[in-house]
């Protein structure tokens, strides 16, 4: 057991709307709200977490989803050393815009940074399956092509929202 806090720089990328603040909102309130504000530019959040016995702090960027930030988006992701690049499962266009997100942070972000894709609201699929539009499967193989941590998460439930941020740790080297 030691003290050291590693601190952990992540960024959220992703189609507006898929989710990404709630992805946050759950990790770090344990909380979920069905009508979400957007958020302007990018909101800054904080949560600790231990991680085989040791305590990293996440420092969370949330970006805007839409178009028009989407230039801000490398002040972003040039300093992190890690990135979830979320796309909704009910939505087609949402895993073409992941995709731009992966090639873009291959191309320009750290050659180290960890990249989990994240399949959100799967809890829509509980009641109707026909509401699936990407295939677990194709987030399964996109991330093994890319060499990409996958989850596929519902911020509402909070299914897999820790475990993806605890998985994204254990792959940060720790301070010791
Ligand atoms: P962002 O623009 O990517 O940050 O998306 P938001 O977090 O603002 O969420 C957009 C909308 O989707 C809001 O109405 C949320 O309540 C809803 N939402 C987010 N995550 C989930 C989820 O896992 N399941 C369901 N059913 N709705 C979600």
């Amino acid at each position: 057991m030691n003290s050291a806090v590693t601190s952990i720089k992540l960024v959220l990328l992703g189609e507006a709307a898929v989710g990404k603040s709630s992805i946050v909102l759950r990790f770090v309130s344990n909380d979920f709200s069905e009508n979400k504000e957007p958020t302007i530019g990018a909101a800054f959040l904080t949560q600790r977490v231990n991680i085989n016995d040791n305590t990293v702090k996440f420092e969370i960027w949330d970006t805007a989803g839409q178009e028009r930030f989407a230039s801000l988006a490398p002040m972003y992701y040039r300093n992190a050393q890690a990135a979830l690049i979320v796309y909704d499962v009910t939505k087609p266009q949402s895993f073409i815009k992941a995709r731009h997100w992966i090639k873009e942070l291959h191309e320009q972000a750290n050659k180290d940074m960890i990249i989990a894709l994240v399949g959100n609201k799967v809890d829509v699929l509980e009641n109707n399956e026909d509401e699936r539009k990407v295939a677990r499967e194709e987030g399964e193989k996109l991330a093994e092509e890319e060499g990409l941590l996958f989850f596929e998460t519902s911020a509402k439930t909070g299914l897999n929202v820790t475990e993806t941020f605890v998985a994204i740790g254990e792959k940060i080297p720790l301070k010791t």
